[in-house]
Parts: C-alpha cells; structure tokens; sequence
C-alpha cells in the first residue's frame, strides 16, 4: 500500500498542472476510496502507550490532533506545492489567517514591510491597524513604480508583499524585477496569488519566497468555503506551521476537501474566466457609455506584455469607467438583473460592485485619487456564465444612463 503510493508519487514528479491538480497530494486508505476521503475527526487513536508517547514527541511520524495534522487537509497542501512549484504548503483558516500567520511567523518588533498600496483591502488593515501596534511598520507604493519600491526600503525592511494583478485596475508588477530588488536587501518576497492562481501564474518562477492564496476565490471556484494557503520552501513553510499549530487558524477538514474537488476544474475553469472577461472587455470598450476598461488582456492596457510573459492568463477581474460620476455607476449596477451585487470574486456567478464605496470605501478622498478608485469605476468579476448574457445584463444599465 505504501509503496504503491510511493510509486504513485514518483511518477507525479514533473507531471504538467492539470494531471497534479486532479492527482497530486492523494494517498488512499486502506479502503481504496477513489475520490479524497474526508476525516472529520479533531484527534487520533493510538495503539499503545508506547505509540502516544512516540507520537507527541516527534519520534514517530503521524497524526495526533487535527490542529497540527489531519489527512485531508495535507492532501490540499500537497497538492497546493505541486501546483505551485513549491517544496511545501501549509492550509489556514482564510486567505487573511494565511497573511497573518506569514508575518507573526516571520517577522518581529522593529521590522519593517513594504506593501503594494494596491492589495485587498483588509490586508492594509492588518498592516497598519494590527501589525503595527506590535512593532512592525508599513510603507505602502504604487506598485509598477518601480522607484517608489526602490527609495521603501530601510534597513530594517524584511519583507515585500504584492498582489498582481491589482485589485480593481489590473495593474501588473514586474516579479522577476522585484524579487531581485528585495533580495538586494535580504527581505523576503511574498506574492498574494489569489486573482491568478497557479493555474495561470506560478510566482516561484519569478522569485518569490512564498505564496499566500484566498482559497475562498477562484481555488473553491463556487463560493462556498473560506480557505487560505501559504506555499514555499520547507524551512518558511514550517516556521508559519509552527505559529499556525501554536494560535490555531487551522483549515477545517470539509473546506480542505471541497477545496480539492475545486482544483480539479481550476485550469478549465480560470480558462473559461479568461475568455469570458476578455469577450466582455473588448465589447466595453465599444460601448459610448463606457469612458475606460482597465483589464490587461487589452493590448493598449500599460501592463499587457509583462502581463503575457509572466502569466498563462489574462483571468476574470476587469473594471470599467462609465461616463458620468458615482450615480450613473449606481444605475448600471441597480438595473443588473443576472450578476450578483456583492464584493466577492473567484466565483462561478458573475459578481458586480462599486469599489468606491465598498471594498475602497474606507479609502480616504485622496488617497482614492491615487489609486485610480474613481467614483465612476465599476469592478465585474466575470463568471461563467454565457457573456452574451452578461453584455445584455450591462445593456440594460447603459440604456438608463445614455
Ligand atoms: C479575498 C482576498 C484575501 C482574503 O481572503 P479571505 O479568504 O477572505 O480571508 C486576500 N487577498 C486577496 C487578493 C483577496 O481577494
């Protein structure tokens, strides 16, 4: 039995993306289930006394308790590894539990972070609401200008955190670029993955010291289940092990398993996101309505050919400016009858939301100027749905507002 699975994973080794998002990761029971067996259980039997002893003090490989172990949340973070190109991974509660176990893992009092200012939302938070009342300071950059992040840096910067593309305008970063410039500095470079994902984007290739994911978006795919990840090398992956066995933000095993059954479409379905949320930004952009489409699969879009290079995919984020100001912006959303009204995103429904005031509304007035979050600019993460139907559903608002 475990040498078949021995010689099952030798032969994944070098696999393409596809067959390892179906298959890495998997070892089956005794039983021979074919699809991944969930355990719902919160802690192990142990043979003997002898075994227990073993098993709490390390000399014994397997699982005690299911905040430190539990099989089918490390079939997901197998799985995560392969799919990322990384030796490791590790699964949390949330995208946000994966952020903040990376950095009370890895950083302390007195250390510093330069950050994107074009990350979600809630990460900016942690950053200067939480991480800074223990010691550790953020500076915040444009992030493709490639000067602010240079002149960020102070001695005491360990780590450099960016998400790409950026939320809501699609502004690509330069990985390669970047990691280099961190490594000048001995910091580290984490890449928040989540709008991508390894299907389209493998940030290792580039650089990156670690990947934290939301598996919440397009890795469940279907909205159903809240999920972080944190993917690198084994010496940092098992340092925010540690602190996620010490605090808890532990993923439950039902997420980690319908996270599973999610990778196994994820190439398809990030492909069909794509082609989607192309059609729909090249029809925007003909619409008299509509003053700006920011979606870098557009060949005039500033990030279209780092774009290219660095991913498989354009994927199924876009914005647009209609003409007018906040009200006509509320038109085109209120008279939407298909999308759903709501910030999520990575999901087969089509979602539709007013950055302005939602996801950046606690942006003040003028650092909503710097960032581009106008108030005419709405965000559609495109679904799965027939475009043809989505352009129809944007028609009806376009009609009000013409
Ligand atoms: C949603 C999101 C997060 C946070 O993930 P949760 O699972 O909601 O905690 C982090 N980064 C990005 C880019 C996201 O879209």
């Amino acid at each position: 039995m475990s040498d078949l699975h021995e010689l099952r994973k030798q032969a994944l080794a070098g696999a393409g993306i596809d067959t390892l998002a179906v298959r890495a990761g998997q070892s089956r029971s005794a039983e021979g289930e074919h699809s991944e067996a969930l355990y719902l259980t919160s802690s192990y039997v142990f043979d003997s006394a002898e075994q227990a002893a073993a098993r709490f003090g390390g000399d014994e490989p397997g699982n005690v308790y299911s905040r430190y172990t539990n099989p089918t949340v490390r079939t997901l973070e197998e799985r995560i590894a392969a799919m990322e190109g990384t030796e490791s991974a590790v699964a949390t509660a949330s995208g946000m539990a994966a952020i903040l176990s990376t950095c009370v893992a890895l950083l302390k009092s007195g250390d510093h972070i330069v950050c994107s200012r074009s990350v979600f939302g809630t990460t900016t938070v942690l950053f200067t609401k939480y991480l800074a009342r223990f010691g550790v300071t953020t500076t915040f950059v444009d992030p493709i200008d490639f000067t602010a992040w240079q002149k960020a840096f102070t001695p005491d910067t360990r780590l450099v955190f960016v998400e790409t593309p950026s939320n809501p305008l699609c502004d690509i970063v330069d990985l390669q670029r970047l990691a280099d410039l961190t490594h000048e500095h001995d910091a580290l470079f984490v890449v928040d993955n989540c709008f991508c994902t390894p299907a389209l984007q493998q940030p290792i290739k580039f650089g990156a010291d670690l990947i934290v994911h939301s598996a919440t978006k397009y890795i469940d795919g279907q909205g159903r289940c809240l999920g972080g990840l944190v993917a690198g090398p084994k010496n940092l992956v098992d340092e925010v092990l540690g602190f996620i066995r010490s605090a808890g933000p532990t993923m439950s095993a039902f997420n980690a398993w319908v996270f599973l059954k999610g990778l196994e479409t994820l190439r398809l379905r990030m492909d069909a996101h794509s082609a989607n949320a192309q059609a729909l930004a090249e029809w925007l952009l003909a619409q008299p309505q509509v003053e700006k489409v920011y979606y870098a699969g557009l060949p005039d879009h500033p990030g279209h050919a780092l774009a290219a290079r660095q991913q498989r995919g354009f994927g199924g984020v876009l914005s647009f400016c209609v003409k007018g100001g906040r009200e006509q912006a509320w038109q085109v959303i209120n008279a939407t009858r298909v999308m759903s009204l709501t910030a999520n995103l990575g999901d087969a429904k089509t979602t539709i939301v007013h950055p302005a005031t939602t996801t950046h509304g606690r942006l003040s007035d003028e650092q909503k100027l710097a960032a581009g979050i106008s108030d005419n600019l709405i965000r559609v993460a495109v679904g799965l749905e027939d475009v043809n139907d989505l352009k129809a559903d944007l028609t009806r608002g376009f009609a009000v507002i013409a």
